[in-house]
């Protein structure tokens, strides 16, 4: 074999090794020019909560070197009352100096189904009055749980109000339980603060993985076209200890992220599903209301319930 063959063959057994490492799909998604993109939403802002391991400003910080690292700016979507005080208002100033977006998540976390409009709607503004003193805030919005009402009328009352105060829907493409594995992992550290993390870290990324694998065959399939996708995480714990790996399992896997004032660039943020109950990924609604799916389509879109087994089967 002469020296050009050689290089030849090394070449194709890269291309070999990176197919195998990517899976099929992907490697022809890639030799397609399209790269696969993904932007970082980070819901709650739960700094008043006390969790093992670190406190909430380390937590703060090491979510946001995550992201500074990869050089990403995320969208944080902030329950007001979780950063109502003097240090959550310091807490969440970082991320405005740092660049990302504040978004609107409500002010109470309550369930809109079960809320009347009047003292919904007037929690929204609550969180309006309280972000709008940082530059980075946008008017986009989020529905704690992602539920977002069981009535048509319910639903088209609350498009409505958003609309006549210039928000526009700050959707989830990307759907998981990461809350669900931080509660486990909090669960295991408070009786014994020198457990592994090394499980749950793997399951993180397992699961964050296998949720967006879905979604982004769910948009192939639905819209026809690759999607700039919107991942929802907490910010919590799992996040502070985790975002790092996470993101850099995104780049090993030929995904790129990009900034959310980005993603939400995509025509995909401006669809209004009709269908009842309303809410869960936007992919899932769009999914649901092409009527193709029939069953196959479980509700809700994601829950704890769903990743019980696996975690138990781990010793999560
Ligand atoms: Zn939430």
């Amino acid at each position: 074999m002469d020296m050009s063959s050689h290089g030849i063959s090394r070449r194709t057994c890269m291309g070999m090794m990176m197919s195998a490492l990517l899976g099929c799909r992907s490697t022809a998604v890639l030799a397609a020019g399209s790269q696969p993109e993904i932007a970082i939403t980070i819901d709650d802002f739960a700094l008043n909560a006390s969790t093992p391991l670190l406190d909430a400003d380390t937590r703060n910080a090491q979510i946001l070197e995550a992201l500074q690292a990869m050089r990403v700016q995320a969208a944080g979507f902030v329950c007001g009352k979780q950063v109502d005080n003097r240090d959550g208002r310091r807490r969440l100033a970082l991320w405005s100096e740092a660049g990302h977006m504040l978004a609107n998540h409500t002010y109470s976390h309550w369930r809109y189904p079960e809320i009347d409009f009047q003292k919904f709607s007037s929690d929204v503004l609550q969180a309006d009055a309280l972000l709008t003193a940082y530059p980075t805030f946008r008017k986009w919005f989020r529905f704690p749980y992602l539920k977002e009402g069981t009535t048509a009328e319910q639903r088209d009352r609350m498009r409505a109000f958003l609309k006549a105060h210039g928000y526009r829907m700050g959707y989830v493409t990307v759907d998981a339980s990461d809350w669900a594995i931080d509660a486990r992992l909090r669960k295991r550290l408070s009786e014994d603060p020198h457990a592994s993390l090394d499980g749950y870290r793997e399951f993180y990324l397992e699961h964050l993985w296998d949720r967006t694998q879905f979604y982004d065959r769910l948009a192939r399939e639905v819209l026809q076209r690759p999607v700039k996708h919107t991942l929802l995480i907490h910010h919590n714990l799992a996040a502070a200890l985790f975002l790092p790996h996470l993101l850099q399992m995104y780049v090993e896997r030929g995904w790129r992220i990009i900034n959310a004032e980005t993603a939400f660039q995509d025509p995909l943020f401006a669809a209004e599903p009709d269908i009842l109950p309303a809410g869960e990924s936007i992919l899932w609604a769009l999914a649901k209301e092409s009527g193709r799916f029939g069953d196959k389509l479980r509700y809700p879109a994601e829950d704890e319930t769903y990743e019980r087994r696996r975690m138990d089967e781990l010793k999560l």
